[in-house]
């Protein structure tokens, strides 16, 4: 059929035409996505031709930054949102808005996936935040106040300040009636707009999208054949969603947290209390991580970092330098044109690797977050790293390979 339709519209010649035979097309009716939430989740598992090869064993990666939203996040911003649906809590079309305070890429990824949803969007960031950030963010129609960093456990702290938004624009669209108590309390119908604070930290659907999504996905693309599991952890979703579906399905696949420089999660995996080895040398306690990684890196327990802690056997330190020269190497060697979190996670399978002597084809299986383009401000900015004496060196990745 579909020959012939070819055939009457454009002449062929005789070797033309058997050339198209002998190529047939198959045609499939489920080809086609239902819009951007379509193109999320199935992302490819690419081998890392460089890092695999010197190692001989397959470091695997999730290539997330094929995402349309450009990260992971964006099975997160899906997910949180179905949920709130299917809570009857949500309501498309109905001027509902989501609100959340971050600083990265789940935000961008609200803001799309609100939009395909019928909501709106307002995201609540720190005033430092990368600029080509701030841009995808306005770009993609989502209202953005930019507010002074804080601490959490500060009322005006960015994440605090859209609970209290979304609070806000709950009651204020809804009739509010005073109850026998006194207390003023929003009463809400379905057709009435809703604030809806996403909370990735501490919301489970956060943990929830990765234990259904990405762990099912690489357990299938691996034939069930992975050695380890190798992540950061920002809010801890992935880390834990897809460690304890992997963990479910072989209890003895491996684990390991990439942790960067200022984070306390590496001593809290460690030996249990969780500290910035910086506090150590005298620096007083930073509850942001301040770090040229973006991110991953935490100093408080969530939710969903207390479901990520009891299955990690493992936790690696990765220094700014080192993810800074991963990411240079990468693009070296493989063409691969990454961002800070996910050169973390591949300097921690390198570490891993080493640490367990592993050799023999082994796979590790870790995460390619979001791409290089989100990171230009910073971690791709020469100048940048030069001014926070962040050296550039390549023979830091090249002797960590060598090493026995
Ligand atoms: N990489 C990037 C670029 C991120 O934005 C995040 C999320 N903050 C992560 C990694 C960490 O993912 P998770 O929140 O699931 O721990």
């Amino acid at each position: 059929q579909y020959f012939q339709r070819r055939r009457r519209r454009i002449a062929l010649s005789q070797s033309q035409t058997s050339e198209l035979e002998s190529r047939p097309i198959e045609l499939r009716s489920d080809d086609v996505l239902n819009g951007i939430v379509g193109l999320i989740g199935n992302t490819p598992l690419v081998r890392i031709p460089s890092l695999s090869d010197a190692l001989h064993v397959e470091i695997l990666a999730k290539a997330e930054f094929l995402n349309p939203g450009g990260s992971v996040k964006d099975r997160v911003a899906v997910r949180m949102i179905d949920d709130a649906e299917r809570q009857g809590f949500l309501h498309p079309h109905t001027g509902s808005r989501i609100f959340e305070g971050t600083s990265g890429s789940t935000g961008i990824s609200l803001a799309m996936v609100a939009h395909a949803r019928g909501y709106d969007a307002t995201i609540i960031t720190p005033d430092d935040m990368a600029a080509e950030k701030l841009h995808a963010l306005r770009s993609l129609g989502a209202d953005v106040e930019q507010v002074r960093p804080a601490s959490i456990v500060d009322k005006k702290q960015f994440v605090n300040i859209a609970k209290q938004r979304a609070l806000a624009f709950s009651s204020a669209s809804s009739e509010s009636v005073v109850s026998a108590l006194g207390d003023s309390i929003a009463v809400l119908t379905d057709s009435d707009a809703r604030g809806f604070f996403a909370d990735q930290f501490e919301n489970k659907s956060n943990y929830d999208a990765h234990f259904d999504g990405t762990g099912p996905e690489v357990w299938r693309q691996t034939n069930g054949n992975v050695k380890a599991f190798v992540s950061g952890a920002g809010t801890g979703g992935t880390i834990a969603g897809v460690g304890r579906f992997l963990k479910s399905m072989e209890e003895d696949v491996v684990i390991c947290l990439a942790d960067p420089e200022g984070s306390g999660l590496y001593n809290k995996v460690k030996h249990g209390v969780m500290f910035d080895h910086r506090e150590k040398e005298g620096t007083k306690r930073r509850h942001q991580v301040d770090t040229v990684v973006e991110g991953i890196g935490i100093n408080r327990l969530t939710q969903n970092i207390d479901l990520a802690l009891p299955i990690i056997d493992d936790a690696v330190r990765v220094t700014d330098s080192e993810a800074v020269a991963m990411a240079r190497y990468l693009v070296k060697h493989d063409g691969l044109f990454v961002g800070s979190s996910s050169a973390c996670n591949l300097v921690a399978c390198v570490r891993l690797v080493k640490k367990m002597g592993w050799h023999s084809g082994e796979r590790i299986v870790t995460v390619l977050c979001d791409s290089g383009a989100r990171h230009y401000s910073k971690f791709w900015n020469d100048e940048y790293l030069r001014t926070a004496e962040i050296p550039i060196d390549l023979g830091l990745i090249e002797d960590m390979l060598a090493s026995k």
